[in-house]
């Protein structure tokens, strides 16, 4: 265990191989929260070994990711630190360091096993009665000056780890999973740095989290198999070993794993789906952690207070897609106007109902729009279908079962009604506001001796085109005089022939 008089210090430590994981995010966010609540460090690093799949691009999807959350990380890319450089492709002169501190300690050797033998003697054990147990530690034994000869000669070669002879087994105290203990004689003589000269991702990981002062390690328990190992190599290097806490699996609704095929799996693709980070984050913070047992609206400043490793819970995580809606709808009707304008904006812009521009000039007038929508949404991606009525000026599309049920329905009279709407709101000495209009319009029920609805639905149908809109006057308010009027018309001729 840790030393817990030290300053906190973690660290979210991605492979740049793509998009930002779900289950990655919330692994960051547990060490942010954390390290917030601790009032300790989180650091970002980025794990950029694998030279095929760590893109610069990879890297830039998952920092994008990252601010998009409003994770924001104390040391790492872009901010720097004292403890740098944070991608580990800068670090090699750190991982040469460490493996000469561990030539110095005996607890490395060179193995200059080919991979055909390797993969022979793999293949005959397999065969054979107890199976593969690892490397069968042939150049362990090597006469040491032989192996300083071949190697001056060039011969290609690995170092690998000595684990330790009646080691006993290695335990440690996980913070989720509690006492772990796993036997040393079943680990293999790892190896730590590979022919080429890079290392292994037990090896940098170790090297950067003892180097870094790293005094948690909380990441998925898909590392947990990685954890004996890797406590090795931190006695063999002398190293204090971080407290660990490993995370469990979040899944899908149908009990399965999440997958690319069946699931949104990434961060970018909630934000696309129009889910706002806050919510997100909310969420994810609850998929395996809870303040107490009941409480689902977290804000993150709450959770940066009060977030603790001991309410972290071994059951796998479901991820409840029904209800990360109902959060977001939450998390929308708290925003105020002023976000939620900012929030919907590239949504609006996409649909081609407006551009950043005119939102930038025209935010007050946007922010007009919340009050319509902001009881009745649960993504950002419903805004521009609820309200592109609002932006096509002097046209509508009429929908024909809102027409049929409401303009054309025996006995209705909606035509009499629109007429006589029509000259309301044509009428100039009525200022174009919510409440006036409405009040006049609504002395037709009594003029006509009609059903309130049978008055209102007519106008809805035939300014916005349905019969489902938000708040019929104050959207009415919203757009021009003149280009409400022409609807009507528009649809007193085409429905009526009038
Ligand atoms: N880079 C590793 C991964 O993306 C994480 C390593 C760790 O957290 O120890 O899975």
């Amino acid at each position: 265990m840790s030393d817990q008089s030290k300053p906190v210090r973690v660290r979210f430590a991605p492979s740049p191989t793509g998009e930002l994981h779900i289950g990655g995010a919330r692994t960051a966010i547990y060490n942010w929260a954390f390290a917030k609540a601790m009032g300790g460090s989180f650091i970002l690093r980025i794990e950029d070994t694998d030279p095929e799949r760590s893109t610069e691009e990879n890297k830039q999807v998952i920092l994008r990711a990252m601010k998009w959350l409003g994770l924001t990380w104390d040391e790492g890319p872009e901010v720097g630190g004292n403890f740098g450089p944070y991608l580990q492709t800068q670090r090699f002169d750190t991982y040469t360091e460490a493996l000469e501190c561990l030539k110095k300690r005996d607890a490395v050797y060179p193995c200059f096993c080919t991979k055909e033998e390797l993969d022979a003697k793999r293949a005959a054990a397999e065969k054979s009665e107890g199976g593969y147990s690892g490397y069968d530690r042939t150049c362990r034994n090597l006469d040491k000056e032989e192996a300083k000869r071949r190697i001056e000669a060039g011969e290609p070669h690995v170092w690998r780890l000595k684990v330790p002879e009646n080691h006993g087994p290695i335990e440690f105290k996980d913070a989720v999973y509690g006492d772990m203990s796993f036997p040393a004689e079943v680990m293999d003589d790892m190896i730590l740095i590979r022919t080429d000269g890079t290392p292994t991702y037990n090896f940098a990981v170790v090297c950067d989290d003892a180097n870094m002062q790293i005094t948690h390690v909380i990441r998925g328990d898909d590392h947990l198999s990685n954890t004996p190992r890797q406590i090795l190599i931190y006695e063999a290097l002398g190293y204090e070993v971080p407290t660990f806490a490993h995370l469990s699996m979040i899944l899908g609704a149908d009990g399965r794993k999440l997958s690319k095929r069946r699931n949104a799996t990434s961060v970018e693709q909630y934000q696309a789906m129009g889910f706002l980070p806050d919510a997100l984050v909310n969420f994810l913070a609850l998929l395996g952690w809870s303040l107490d047992g009941e409480t689902t609206i977290i804000p993150r400043e709450v959770l940066c207070k009060e977030f603790s490793l001991d309410r972290i819970t071994r059951k796998d995580a479901i991820f409840d897609e029904t209800k990360l809606d109902w959060m977001n709808g939450e998390y929308i009707k708290s925003m105020g106007a002023s976000a939620w304008v900012d929030a919907v904006a590239p949504f609006m812009v996409e649909a081609g109902l407006t551009s950043t521009e005119d939102i930038q000039t025209n935010h007050a007038w946007f922010e007009k729009l919340y009050p319509l929508v902001a009881e009745r949404m649960k993504r950002l991606t419903e805004a521009p279908e609820k309200l592109s009525f609002i932006f096509d000026g002097p046209n509508v599309t009429l929908d024909e079962r809102s027409v049929q049920k409401n303009l054309l329905k025996e006995g209705c009279r909606a035509d009499e009604v629109l007429r006589e709407v029509r000259a309301i709101l044509a009428d100039e000495s009525i200022p174009w506001e919510c409440d006036p209009l409405q009040d006049t319009c609504r002395e037709l029920v009594d003029k006509l001796g009609l059903k309130a609805k049978l008055v209102f639905q007519p106008i809805r149908v035939a300014v916005t085109g349905s019969q489902v809109s938000p708040p019929l006057f104050e959207s009415i308010e919203l757009m021009e005089r003149k280009d409400v009027v022409a609807r009507l018309d528009y649809t007193l001729s085409e429905v009526f022939g009038a």
